[in-house]
């Protein structure tokens, strides 16, 4: 009897061992990127085991993971960014307030100085 090649493969997502040709062969997929995954699947029934959806599912959720958490950052630093702005905002007229504080005791000084040296 001639001994039949058996190949084989394992599945890209559960990581079982398919049997791709041969009279136990399993039933599988192959993706365009040369993907395996099992696929037991009665005609009329939903699949006991579709392990191309959990990938790709999982690939989507992943995608979606990172977009969230991208968001999750940008809105953070957005936060952190206007926080910092308004402590700016609070800090500033107290600057100005003493600025011009310091602005009119100068004048002050230079009128009464005025004063002296030419008194009316
Ligand atoms: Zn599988």
């Amino acid at each position: 009897m001639k001994k039949k090649t058996i190949y084989s493969h394992k599945c890209d997502w559960c990581n079982r061992e398919l049997i791709l040709n041969g009279s136990d062969s399993d039933s599988y997929v192959i993706t365009a990127e040369y993907k395996y995954f099992c696929i037991i699947q009665t005609p009329g029934k939903p699949a006991e085991r579709d392990c191309m959806s959990d990938y790709l599912n999982n690939i989507n959720e992943k995608i979606i993971k990172k977009a969230k958490d991208l968001e999750i950052k940008k809105r953070q630093k957005e936060e952190q960014e206007k926080a910092a702005k308004e402590k700016r905002l609070l800090e500033k007229p107290r600057v100005l307030a003493k600025l011009a504080a310091y602005q009119k005791e100068l004048k002050d000084r230079e009128f009464k100085r005025r004063l002296q040296k030419h008194p009316s």
